[in-house]
């Protein structure tokens, strides 16, 4: 990561960050760019180098932030219609903690509207490019995020986590994402889409730059109470000798390009001494449908606050007050939020609850148990992201399943809790970026960084 010291000026690192931004415009990467504010910022960095002061970790780090992370610079859109004009007067406690360290955000990226979505097409702003081929998708939701570090435009960027949304369009842009364990990093003043599921993380070009991040973000908020001590930073690494991988994994619907690369990366692990376990995981075919239950019920809940009454966009011309809320949610949310808050009051409503909500929440703690199980057996699992590459912009957006088929291999670590890396993994014969993702035990985000170093490209 370039920092600002005496022989490079902040100024110049936010200067050389905007021009980039500004040259990548056409790929739709980012809905908000901070031109005026961040120039401030870095001459405040630059002087207090100057002055020989003690300057943060992050010092004068141009990064991307996911617009659904609530601060006072621009408005926070989740790149949502319904929230537009809304400018947050609080700041999430990971956007004080890196600004403390001196990052300066540049400007806020596209996801699909309240990262409902597996590629940045369910967005009010219009679908991001992929970083690697114009004509597919950047995945998602935090497209944006991925495409702006793929790119190069800025060091870092800034993603969250419900169901893969950081794990596959880091895979499809040829980046490292992580999903770190639920409650390593405060969720408060980030946009909630299902709470028992969300994570915040980042993208990077390095582990490095990963595990730099994670010792700033990670620890205990009291402002979201379901945040873990500092493990992070506490923990002592664990010697890594068994990598398991999924049997259910293995087969003709995911694309040869991804297996042949995971493969791979398993001859290399035995070539220096890993031992490769082959496990059996029977309830991760169940995930899919679990979380298609789960996820929509809490986001149902957490959307009912959008109103028109307290944030954001407003339906004019409306008569009295249900219709005003009816109008403004109507012409606020896109297609994909109305269809999962129809789904979620439904699996929650008397009559279904039992059948679908409570079942699925049973299917998560097999689920649970399942993980537990597996690494008894294993230290870390190595899986694909997701059963394709990148796919072409269009393909899938009007295929609500086609789409959610999309997650087959990453909402279950978000229903265990446990944490998951997505690695750069080589590419597909048409230059595409393969991703594959380890899955560690939770609490275990550090060893899992470090290992993800054995895996590295060139290696
Ligand atoms: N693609 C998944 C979904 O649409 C995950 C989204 C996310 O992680 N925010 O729910």
């Amino acid at each position: 990561m370039k920092i600002a010291n005496s022989k490079v000026s902040a100024v110049r690192l936010v200067e050389d960050a905007l021009k980039k931004a500004h040259d990548f415009e056409d790929y739709n990467i980012f809905t908000f760019l901070n031109d005026e504010v961040v120039l401030k910022k870095a001459r405040e960095i630059d002087e207090k180098i100057a002055r020989g002061e003690k300057v943060g970790k992050l010092a004068g780090v141009p990064y991307a932030l996911k617009d659904n992370f609530l601060s006072p610079d621009g408005e926070t859109t989740a790149s949502a219609h319904i929230l537009q004009g809304f400018t947050s007067p609080v700041t999430a406690t990971a956007v004080t903690k890196l600004e403390e360290e001196g990052a300066i955000m540049i400007g806020r990226t596209n996801l699909d509207a309240f990262a409902h979505g597996s590629s940045t097409e369910n967005s009010y702003f219009g679908p991001t490019l992929n970083s690697h081929d114009r004509e597919r998708v950047a995945g998602g939701s935090s497209g944006g995020s991925a495409v702006a570090v793929a790119l190069g435009i800025v060091e870092f960027a800034t993603g969250t986590d419900t169901g893969g949304s950081i794990r596959q369009p880091a895979s499809f842009n040829g980046v490292y994402g992580l999903k770190p364990t639920y409650g390593c990093i405060s969720r408060y003043g980030v946009v909630a889409m299902a709470s028992s599921t969300d994570c915040i993380g980042f993208f990077t070009k390095s582990t490095e730059d990963m595990d730099l991040l994670m010792s700033i973000a990670s620890g205990k908020d009291s402002k979201d109470l379901t945040t873990l001590d500092d493990y992070y930073n506490n923990n002592e690494t664990k010697k890594v000798k068994k990598i398991g991988v999924i049997k259910e994994f293995d087969n003709e619907s995911v694309d040869k390009n991804i297996r042949d690369a995971l493969k791979k990366k398993c001859e290399l692990l035995k070539s220096r001494g890993y031992e490769i376990v082959e496990l059996d995981m029977p309830a991760l075919k169940y995930a899919l449908a679990a979380y298609y239950i789960i996820v929509p019920a809490e986001i149902a809940s957490n959307l009912s606050r959008y109103d028109g009454v307290r944030y954001g966009f407003r339906s004019e011309n409306s008569k009295g007050l249900n219709e005003l809320y009816a109008n403004t949610r109507d012409e606020g949310f896109m297609p994909e939020n109305k269809r999962r808050i129809m789904i979620g009051n439904f699996v929650l409503s008397s009559g279904f609850y039992d059948a679908y909500f409570l079942k699925a929440a049973k299917v998560r703690t097999l689920i649970v148990k399942e993980y537990e199980e597996a690494f008894s057996k294993c230290d870390f699992i190595l899986t694909p992201v997701s059963p394709n590459p990148a796919f072409k912009l269009g393909e899938k957006v009007d295929d609500p399943v086609a789409m959610y088929l999309e997650d087959l291999m990453s909402v279950s670590l978000n229903l265990a809790g446990v944490p998951g890396l997505a690695i750069p993994a080589g590419k597909t014969a048409s230059g595409l970026p393969i991703g594959l993702q380890i899955v560690g035990p939770r609490r275990s985000d550090k060893n899992l960084i470090e290992f993800a170093n054995v895996l590295k490209e060139e290696a």
